[in-house]
């Protein structure tokens, strides 16, 4: 192909992705700046298209301390749910942020859900003491979103550029400089240069084969971090949820069990009574997958001919006003998907590939190992989750870390910070790989052929329960795939929206993303949290109170460790 000139525009800061964490950092950034500040902000979707508009249950905030909750339970629930990864001094500083972030919005137009006396509705949420969930009905992320993106419509210092593909970051020397960027609806390839990163792409559930996730979210941030030099921390650490519609996966929230709904095996039997006395259905998330997945192993799920047998989420006795009041679109995804009526009938579910407790490291501010690269929400690793997230704690995340990086990010540039040097040569190269290599190339592998086949591996090796030989098994199979990558053709070769090579990119990433989590995986010999494993079924504080850090070396990605942060309390075993 011809090389062209290297077009492209230039902002003070670059925000990679519009979720609730991009979308609050951009609004704080303003703020701060008083509109100064010169934002491009990117998504590969519509604004309102990234996940974040689909979490359902509610946001984690300490609401009421004079009705007993507490921050410092608040943390406690939080580190014990993360089976003690958790860097404690994290935690510390999301509990004392979310409660801001809450009124704040609401200044910004949530129309939160309200108790008779007027005030926020909160419901209880698995793994929380207190019920801490602040809910719009079951749609809270949408309302959130939509309110962030009302308010940003307030300022001109921002563009924006929907439906633009990150390709790869540039940097100069250890600096960040630019991003790469195929924009779809004119087909050209771009770079677009800026004097600080924001990176907060989301998670990366498409791993997986049966996930809650948007297709869209494929973990594009974590890939081109990682090839860049940044690491990866705690990959392993990939949340099953509880509650998967089957067939299609499609999240039935956490918020069906904080409104009173059951768990029932094939005898009806609550069986949560075996396996958390205590909280029942609402411990926490690793623990009610492995209750169900131990039901459906010993033959008390319902079978049937795909595989994906089920357990009941029943919600039948709490009747229908409930149910239409804090849970309509349960309810209406249940009418339209399965011809279900949640009011009398039990639904069918099972533990899906949910969340990434992992993600590129960031220190307690948001800040990676570049000096002018921050990173927030679910594709930062800050670890406040550590092995094991608490439901409503990631909305509430992304918040409070939009805001700590923007803050971050605009001292940065009041600092009086400069451009780096964009390499034209790098621009070129990537160009080249993407349209002159991959777009042309004609081998006989089918890349979406490669992708079914990675997330249906995903699935089997390193699901709710993993054995070394299992994970080792899925490695290598990894490393097979990825081997036929290199000779696959991509049928559609037009520049203009080629969603045959976006996906192409995609998996790409998810390659090497499936190859960082089973590496860590297998050198992880314990359990803890959603890192479940049955030929090393205790947690060993010895050997691994550490967070796993991953590199790319080009090869053989290289793991180290390092250690956790404790500040107030040791690990214990955790009862629920
Ligand atoms: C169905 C569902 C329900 C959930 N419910 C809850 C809940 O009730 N409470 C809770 O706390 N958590 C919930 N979660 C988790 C929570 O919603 C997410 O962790 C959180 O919204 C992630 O937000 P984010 O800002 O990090 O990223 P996202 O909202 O995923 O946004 C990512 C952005 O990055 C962009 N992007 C990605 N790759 C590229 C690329 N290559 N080029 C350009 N742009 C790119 C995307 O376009 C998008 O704009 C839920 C998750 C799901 C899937």
């Amino acid at each position: 192909m011809n090389m062209q000139m290297m077009r492209g525009a230039t902002h003070d800061v670059l925000i990679l992705g519009t979720g609730l964490a991009g979308l609050r950092a951009a609004l704080e950034i303003s703020i701060r700046t008083r509109g100064a500040a010169n934002i491009g902000i990117v998504s590969k979707v519509q604004v309102m298209r990234s996940h974040s508009v689909c979490a359902e249950g509610g946001t984690g905030a300490v609401m009421r301390p004079e009705e007993g909750d507490s921050l410092e339970l608040h943390a406690w629930d939080t580190v014990k749910g993360s089976d003690f990864l958790a860097d404690q001094d994290t935690v510390d500083r999301f509990v004392q942020a979310a409660p801001d972030e809450i009124r704040l919005l609401e200044h910004w137009g949530v129309p939160w859900s309200r108790r008779e006396d007027g005030r926020i509705m909160q419901r209880p949420f698995g793994g929380h003491s207190f019920p801490r969930a602040c809910m719009a009905a079951d749609k809270t992320g949408f309302f959130e979103m939509r309110a962030l993106y009302d308010t940003l419509l307030r300022y001109n210092n921002i563009k924006r550029y929907d439906e633009c593909f990150v390709t790869s970051l540039l940097l100069d020397g250890d600096r960040f400089a630019g991003i790469t960027v195929y924009d779809l609806p004119s087909g050209e390839f771009l770079v677009l240069r800026g004097k600080t990163l924001l990176i907060a792409s989301g998670g990366l559930g498409n791993l997986y084969g049966f996930t809650t996730y948007s297709q869209t979210v494929t973990g594009d941030g974590q890939a081109i971090a990682y090839r860049a030099g940044l690491a990866l921390e705690d990959p392993e650490f990939l949340q099953f949820h509880p509650t998967g519609l089957v067939p299609s996966g499609i999240l039935m929230t956490e918020g069906c069990r904080g409104e009173g709904g059951y768990l029932r095996n094939n005898k009806g039997e609550r069986f949560m009574e075996k396996y958390a006395p205590k909280m029942m259905e609402l411990a926490p998330r690793d623990i009610v997958s492995r209750s169900e997945m131990t039901e459906i192993i010993e033959g008390r799920g319902f079978s049937q001919a795909d595989g994906l047998d089920f357990i009941h989420l029943d919600l039948t006795h709490l009747g229908a006003e409930r149910i239409n009041d804090r849970l309509p679109l349960i309810r209406e995804v249940c009418m339209k998907f399965l011809g279900l009526d949640p009011i009398t009938q039990p639904i069918p579910i099972r533990p899906v590939a949910h969340y990434s407790m992992g993600g590129i490291e960031a220190d307690i501010d948001g800040r990676t190992r570049v000096e002018n690269i921050w990173a927030a929400g679910e594709v930062a690793c800050h670890s406040m989750h550590g092995a094991n997230r608490l439901g409503c704690n990631s909305t509430a995340e992304c918040l409070v870390w939009g805001r700590i990086t923007g803050g971050e990010i605009a001292k940065y540039l009041q600092a009086g910070s400069s451009f780096s040097e964009v390499s034209e040569q790098k621009f070129h190269d990537e160009e080249l790989r993407i349209f002159g290599g991959l777009l042309q190339q004609s081998g006989t592998e089918n890349p979406a052929q490669i992708r079914v086949e990675l997330r249906a591996l995903m699935d089997k090796h390193a699901g709710v329960y993993r054995t070394g030989e299992s994970m080792k098994e899925g490695l290598g199979k990894v490393v097979e795939l990825k081997q036929r990558f290199q000779g696959i053709s991509i049928q559609d070769k037009s520049l203009v929206y080629n969603t045959n090579l976006v996906q192409t990119l995609e998996t790409e990433n998810m390659l090497d993303l499936a190859e960082v989590l089973l590496v860590a995986g297998l050198a992880r010999e314990e359990s803890r949290g959603a890192h479940a494993r049955t030929d090393f079924s205790k947690r060993d504080d010895e050997r691994f109170l550490a967070h796993s850090m991953v590199y790319f070396t080009g090869g053989t990605p290289d793991l180290r460790y390092k250690p956790v942060t404790v500040t107030n309390w040791r690990p214990v075993e955790r009862k629920y």
